[in-house]
């Protein structure tokens, strides 16, 4: 592959996500295979603000496939927002001679990277990483499918505990604007109601499903809530008004946090990552900017930045569909 460039960076940037390193594995190692440079900027666009850059070759990268977070860092960078902020971080890219920058994060990474390509003109390219899944132009962002492992297995050992004493739990999962895991871990856990906030079912229906459940037979249940769901203020809320309408039950509440962006990615997540770097690298080898990568009918396709951002994930209506049925 012909091109003029010879020297891309990659960074990790926003919350982390497993798989994250395995993509930074794929960029470092195609730029590698087409003889180019490969620059790792640490702590997001903070690093590059302050020059915190590290060459990698194909080497340097070994042994980071299986590992999550990211070896590079993440940081959410205040600076980046500012126009001297960027300049600082164009200055140090220039001064290094890096030509083109892969960001591997969220919307507010691809944000940052589209204003800055249009404020110097700079070469961009992003890899959607973030546990939500909640970015359009792609069926599964990295660190996706290992979330939807971790909650399952943790929803699994609950559930041990729900049955042995009669109770019923409130498990909250990761999801402030999408219910993309509460979906996806309540079919495959197999939980009785899940509250996602596309769909308010009211509290009241809630409350008559769950007596539906007693009475067909269930001794205890478990609800998937996810953290934007609209239904109660917070997950505590809809425990204190099952107590009281539900004395037959006893009621609890798990809220699983930040261990649900940890851990070893999944096979998936590893593939993907790799597929995805290559796309990056090539895509901006082919001259092009501003594009995210993405998973879309099991192929890698690219989609602009702008569309990415300003699209909305859709959440399966099938699975939906799937899942008041299971419940039944
Ligand atoms: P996550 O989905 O995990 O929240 P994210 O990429 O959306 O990931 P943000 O904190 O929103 O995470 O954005 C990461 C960084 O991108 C910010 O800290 C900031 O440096 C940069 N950024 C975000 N929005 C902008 C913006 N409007 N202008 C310039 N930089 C931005």
């Amino acid at each position: 592959m012909a091109s003029k460039i010879k020297k891309i960076a990659v960074l990790t940037s926003g919350g982390d996500s497993p798989g994250m390193n395995a993509a930074i594995r794929s960029v470092a190692r195609t730029c590698a295979y087409y003889n180019i440079e490969c620059i790792g900027i640490y702590r997001g666009y903070q690093g590059m603000i302050e020059g915190d850059f590290l060459p990698l070759n194909a080497r340097s990268v070994k042994g980071i496939i299986n590992k999550g977070g990211t070896v590079l860092k993440s940081a959410r960078s205040q600076e980046f927002r500012t126009p001297e902020g960027r300049k600082k971080a164009h200055e140090n890219l220039l001064k290094e001679g890096i030509e083109a920058f892969v960001v591997i994060g969220g919307d507010g990474s691809f944000t940052g990277a589209l204003i800055f390509n249009e404020e110097f003109n700079f070469p961009v390219m992003g890899i959607p990483g973030t546990i939500d899944n909640d970015i359009y132009g792609t069926s599964h962002t990295l660190g996706y499918d290992t979330a939807l492992n971790t909650v399952v297995e943790v929803i699994d050992k609950i559930r041990d505990t729900a049955s042995s004493h009669n109770r019923l739990f409130f498990v909250e999962v990761m999801g402030r604007d999408v219910g993309h895991i509460a979906l996806n871990v309540g079919v495959g856990a197999g939980a009785e109601e899940i509250l996602i906030p596309e769909e308010d079912l009211g509290l009241e229906r809630l409350l008559q499903s769950l007596k539906r459940s007693k009475l067909s037979g269930k001794s205890s249940s478990i609800v998937v809530v996810a953290e934007g769901d609209k239904i109660g203020k917070n997950v505590f809320e809809l425990k204190e008004y099952v107590e009281e309408n539900m004395t037959e039950y006893e009621v609890r509440v798990s809220v699983l946090g930040h261990m649900q962006r940890g851990g070893s990615p999944s096979c998936f997540d590893r593939v993907l990552a790799s597929r995805m770097g290559v796309k990056a690298v090539e895509t901006i080898l082919e001259g092009k900017s501003s594009y995210m990568v993405g998973l879309l009918s099991d192929k890698i396709e690219i989609t602009p930045l702008n569309e990415a951002i300003k699209g909305k994930s859709k959440i399966n209506k099938e699975l939906m569909r799937v899942a008041d049925i299971m419940s039944v």
